[in-house]
């Protein structure tokens, strides 16, 4: 018989009660480091006590009055977000699919209010992930996540990441705007070169085209920089936000430019929940830890010592890993040929840590930014345990045949 709760995961057995930092325990009393973090998405770790005091506070003022009215939270939410961006305006939502969808349309708005209606076509990259909605399913391109779902939605080309001359041939007269990840994270942890990111942008000024990057993943402090995107010293005209946004809490954004936010008037699109005060009290108390003095560069210096760390494991594991990809708190061990990402996660977990597995075979390493040195170094051990056994494993099953 179907279980109540729709089986549209593949989930470990396993069920927390409840975390503190990078720690979760389990209700039989087990104790794991978090360094999935939700995928990628409680990014001041668990129980914070800013973030738990503030939605506690928030909940028992008011949670939710929709969009109707005026939401203080939201708003100083906004504001603070454009503070940090290039952005001159922002939209909220709750997830990243939708975010994603709002950014799609804004784009389309764009072009369409500015007399090209026909250039609704977004360039979007081979093994991108842009979410589950009708629309994401075909900006995402995969053909696993369309199948059995009727006519992808128009207008999403495909093109291989990291690819100019294949960019250059796929633009038309149908082509309004360029969309990526500046690092693939469900596709495995794939970072986009900067000099392509910097391209694209200039690829996006000679034909009039708008480059929005999707920072569901990337944003939010993960990458060393409040977003990925710095790292290549390129503002893109959109960009969406979500999973470490709220640290846990659902919330999603989208960050615009004046030029193409202003055609997102009253009427042209909207959300019931989307930026409400609970949801925006969140925000602000997760950019509170993140915004503060030095965060950023103790997230910077953690990282750069977590890629030491990781660069050293897999020299010592050269049967069981072939190298590691990404940046900051965003990292992906390579899994060798022989050896299943999921089977190394699994033996992660016997070993008290918890990862994420991406796509190509990928190991996704994703701590909450509040880690230090002595976690990356818990973590690695956990690491190099899993690893041990595995490399041993492949080396019984070589001498048995
Ligand atoms: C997770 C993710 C999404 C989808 O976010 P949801 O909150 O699951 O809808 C979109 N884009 C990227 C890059 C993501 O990592």
């Amino acid at each position: 018989m179907i279980p109540a709760l729709m089986p549209t995961y593949n989930r470990a057995d396993l069920a927390f009660e409840r975390g503190e930092g990078a720690w979760l325990w389990t209700s039989d009393g087990r104790r794991f480091l978090d360094f999935g973090s939700g995928i990628a998405t409680t990014s001041i770790g668990h129980a914070h006590p800013h973030l738990v005091r503030t939605i506690a506070e928030q909940a028992a003022k008011v949670m939710h009055t929709s969009n109707l009215y005026r939401v203080p939270q939201a708003e100083r939410l906004a504001q603070r977000l454009v503070e940090s961006s290039f952005a001159d305006s922002v939209f909220f939502a709750n997830s990243g699919a939708e975010a994603n969808e709002g950014m799609v349309k804004a784009v389309r708005k764009y072009h369409a209010e500015n007399g090209h209606p026909e250039k609704f076509h977004t360039i979007c990259f081979e093994g991108a992930f842009h979410g589950r909605t009708l629309a994401m399913i075909s900006a995402t391109g995969n053909a696993k996540y369309l199948e059995g779902f009727g006519p992808p939605v128009q207008g999403f080309q495909h093109v291989p990441f990291g690819n100019m001359n294949a960019v250059r041939d796929a633009i038309g007269p149908n082509t309004g705007s360029i969309m990526i990840e500046p690092i693939q994270g469900e596709g495995g942890v794939r970072p986009a070169d900067l000099r392509f990111l910097r391209e694209l942008r200039a690829v996006c000024d000679e034909f009039g085209l708008l480059l929005a990057l999707d920072e569901v993943q990337t944003g939010m402090g993960r990458s060393g920089k409040l977003w990925a995107h710095q790292w290549a010293g390129i503002e893109p005209d959109i960009m969406s936000s979500a999973k470490g946004i709220g640290g846990g809490f659902p919330l999603g954004a989208v960050l615009a430019k004046e030029k193409v936010a202003k055609y997102l008037k009253p009427g042209t699109h909207g959300t019931t929940y989307g930026g409400n005060p609970l949801a925006c009290s969140a925000g602000n108390a997760v950019l509170d830890v993140i915004l503060a003095d030095g965060f950023l560069d103790n997230v910077d210096a953690t990282a750069r010592y977590l890629w030491e760390q990781l660069t050293a494991l897999v020299g010592r594991h050269p049967t069981v890993l072939t190298g590691l990809r990404g940046a900051g708190l965003l990292v992906g061990l390579q899994c060798a040929d022989g050896v299943t990402n999921t089977d190394m996660q699994g033996a992660a977990v016997d070993e008290g840590l918890l990862t994420v597995a991406a796509g190509q075979n990928v190991l996704r390493v994703a701590p909450p930014l509040i880690i230090t040195r002595a976690h990356v170094d818990e973590a690695v051990a956990a690491l190099d345990r899993a690893f041990t056994k595995a490399a041993s494993a492949l080396r019984e099953k070589a001498a048995a045949k």
